[in-house]
């Protein structure tokens, strides 16, 4: 089973990405975008972005949380404890990491030690501010303060630090491969058991849902992102499909349904392609073709289903 999905929404007052700080000043992680102008030419445009890895490290945090809470054991020893750029396992068999490892199997690794490797079933693109609007930021003014043991406030401890924080409407696109969980890509024949498989490729589609309803970014002590998503395209898939347009396009809806329909004409019918929508711009566009969800736990839970019936 293959998922993409393709979306928008809204952030206010997020802080997710820094690039560290110069002096006391924290700066925000910025790139150039090029965006189509109404008078058909291009242009580059300076905007605050959501990296894809950063994303990537807190769905795989959200993943280990929902499969620690259904106590499932097999999470090693670094993923236990959200240390998730490197595995503590080595073996000579990429399917050895598969089984001691829901996130080695779900997020991909390279053994730097014994040169096994497995792409990442999860991929994540960077969020970025929409085409057609752009995101503002500033720099908000935080102070520290110490008290001494007599409760009086310690001036040499108080410290003022300036970080910036952004507002926009995002667009983003993931992708899932699930087909590949509890299997090795270097040998298929190689594959955990159909319960284990489907166990693990629900909790990953959940933690989407917590990942989409703002469990990311830096700083979340301070400022969890302030998200709602506005619009989303989703497929499912029993074959290998292609990505969805990216949320960024301003014209991704029209764009990823031409592509559905395309996908259509070449043999994907409706017994094994399902498209789920949310927001009234994206139903309305899909009509017959897509399924209406309120909301992204909804349709995460259409998902789970979707992998209850196709996983083979
Ligand atoms: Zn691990």
């Amino acid at each position: 089973m293959y998922v993409r999905l393709s979306g928008r929404a809204l952030i206010n007052i997020h802080t997710a990405n820094a690039e560290g700080a110069i002096g006391n000043y924290i700066s925000l992680s910025k790139m150039f975008v090029v965006r189509r102008l109404p008078n058909g030419g291009l242009d580059y445009f300076e905007e605050p972005v959501i990296s894809g890895n950063m994303l990537k490290h807190w769905h795989a945090v959200e993943t280990v949380n929902i499969l620690k809470s259904m106590n499932y054991g097999k999470i090693c020893e670094y993923c236990r404890r959200y240390v998730m750029y490197r595995s503590p396992l080595k073996y000579n068999d990429e399917f050895d990491y598969i089984k001691n490892c829901a996130i080695e199997d779900l997020h991909g690794f390279l053994s730097t030690e014994t040169n096994i490797r497995r792409e990442s079933v999860v991929r994540f693109s960077f969020m970025v501010p929409v085409e057609d609007l752009k995101s503002k930021y500033m720099a908000i003014t935080h102070n520290r303060v110490g008290v001494t043991k007599e409760g009086k406030i310690d001036e040499s401890l108080m410290m003022v630090f300036k970080r910036e924080h952004a507002t926009g409407l995002y667009g983003f696109s993931i992708s899932l491969d699930l087909a590949y969980v509890g299997k090795s890509q270097s040998d298929p024949s190689k594959a955990l058991d159909i319960d284990e498989r489907k166990l693990r490729a629900k909790a990953a589609l959940q933690a989407l849902a917590n990942l989409l309803t703002g469990s990311f970014g830096a700083s979340r002590v301070r400022a969890e992102p302030i998200i709602k998503i506005t619009e989303l395209v989703c497929v499912a898939s029993k074959k290998p499909v292609p990505n969805l347009t990216h949320g960024f396009y301003k014209d991704y809806i029209e764009d990823s349904k031409s592509r559905i329909e395309s996908l259509r004409s070449i043999g994907f019918t409706g017994e094994s392609v399902r498209v789920y929508v949310i927001g009234d711009r994206v139903t309305q566009a899909f009509g017959e073709l897509g399924i209406r969800c309120d909301n992204v736990i909804e349709l995460v839970g259409k998902l789970m289903g979707d992998v209850e019936k196709w996983f083979t």
